[in-house]
């Protein structure tokens, strides 16, 4: 679970690393009341979970409350590479000397933990890593000996950060580390970390990735889910446990298996169609499972008519039958196409509903969805 940058910014805050002030508004009058507070250099930054949002105009400087207005409306309610803006952080604009970047991250083929430092940060971080590895310090943290002193100051010497600034940024890097340990996150980055004209150090910017296998843990963080899945389906689906994805088109597909929905997806643009959404209900999901899913696809109000794509292996399709029927009211909004294979499948193919259509093949299960699909 990625956080939102005010979100993360909270926690960075709330342990000791400088953030700029700021708060969240939802609408330009909210906007107003939190820039006359902050001054004349305000940042406008757009809430969404897409990397590069500077580069693609959901950060604005402006230079005073009124503009702070006009940029928000140019934002709230819009969308950023196809991400919904319902929120918008307004904050103080700090004048930058220098971009910094650093950040923890786990690397999965050396099962360790790496902490990185740069002091090329800012937009275009991944180009600097790309085409100049070296202008990235790097140093791999032993999960049973942790991040030892000597290795923070190492990667910071080595990424030519200001001498002036070790002492405060190797603070700063073990205050990440110990923040990332803490709330066992995948990756926590600060880019840029901003060294002002003033000589002050600042976390411009925040991420930070949960790992949703450890929420349990970590009930505050858990709660935070709620404001993270923007849409109601997308929340439905998070607390429902399904992996649920939003895409552009109009059919609605539900499968069973990661690989079985890609598959569908590909399928369904090869012969024309226009898939809405990716929804994996997993490995041996029961009737209810089923019939959340498919209550909650009719819900999106793209979908004109659904495929449910399902090969029965610990998922029984007798199950999976008994959940559509039971998630289909009397008269169907939507025309649901279905196709059963696999353990079960006769006994399921006897309990399915006459209100939804089934198919066989694969093929044909699919050229039926598109068709009933239409197109404006
Ligand atoms: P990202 O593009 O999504 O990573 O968004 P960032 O929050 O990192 O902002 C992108 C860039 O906008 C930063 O690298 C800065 O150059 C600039 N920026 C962000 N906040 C401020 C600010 O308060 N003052 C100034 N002058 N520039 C800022
Ligand atoms: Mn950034």
């Amino acid at each position: 679970m990625r956080l939102h940058e005010n979100q993360a910014k909270s926690i960075f805050a709330e342990n000791g690393i400088p953030t700029p002030e700021g708060e969240i508004a939802t609408t330009p009058e909210e906007v107003e009341k939190i820039a006359e507070k902050l001054g004349d250099k305000i940042a406008v930054k757009a809430q969404v979970h897409v990397g590069g949002r500077g580069k693609a105009g959901g950060i604005k400087i402006v230079s005073s409350p009124k503009e702070a207005v006009e940029a928000s409306r140019d934002m709230l309610d819009k969308e950023l590479k196809g991400e919904p803006i319902e929120k918008v952080l307004i904050e103080e604009a700090v004048s930058i000397d220098q971009e910094l970047y650093l950040g923890i991250t786990l690397d999965r083929s050396e099962g360790k933990t790496v902490a990185m430092a740069s002091s090329k940060g800012g937009v275009n971080i991944e180009e600097v890593a790309e085409n100049n590895p070296e202008a990235v310090s790097k140093t791999y943290i032993d999960p049973a000996y942790g991040f030892h002193d000597y290795q923070a100051r190492e990667i910071l010497y080595n990424a030519n950060f200001p001498e002036e600034t070790i002492n405060e940024t190797f603070s700063i890097l073990k205050k990440l580390f110990s923040i990332w340990e803490s709330v066992e996150a995948e990756e926590a980055e600060i880019n840029p970390l901003i060294l002002t004209e003033e000589g002050k150090l600042m976390a411009v910017d925040a991420v930070l990735n949960l790992d949703d296998s450890a929420l349990f843990r970590h009930e505050n963080l858990a709660k935070l889910k709620e404001e993270v899945y923007d849409t109601d389906i997308k929340k439905k689906a998070s607390q429902l446990g399904l992996d649920y994805v939003s895409l552009d088109g109009n059919i609605g597909v539900v499968g069973n298996g990661a690989g079985l929905v890609m598959t569908t997806l590909d399928l369904i643009d090869y012969f024309g169609g226009y898939p809405a959404n990716f929804l994996d209900i997993g490995g041996g999901a029961d009737e209810e499972k089923m019939s959340q899913a498919i209550s909650l696809v009719m819900e999106d109000e793209k979908v004109d008519s659904v495929l449910v794509n399902i090969f029965g292996g610990i998922t029984r399709c007798d199950e999976i039958a008994r959940g559509v029927n039971s998630a289909i009211p009397e008269e169907i909004p939507k025309p649901i196409v279905v196709r059963l294979s696999g353990t079960n499948q006769k006994k399921g193919r006897e309990i399915l509903s006459e209100k939804v259509e089934e198919e066989k093949e694969l093929e044909s299960a699919i050229k039926r969805v598109i068709e009933l699909a239409g197109r404006e």
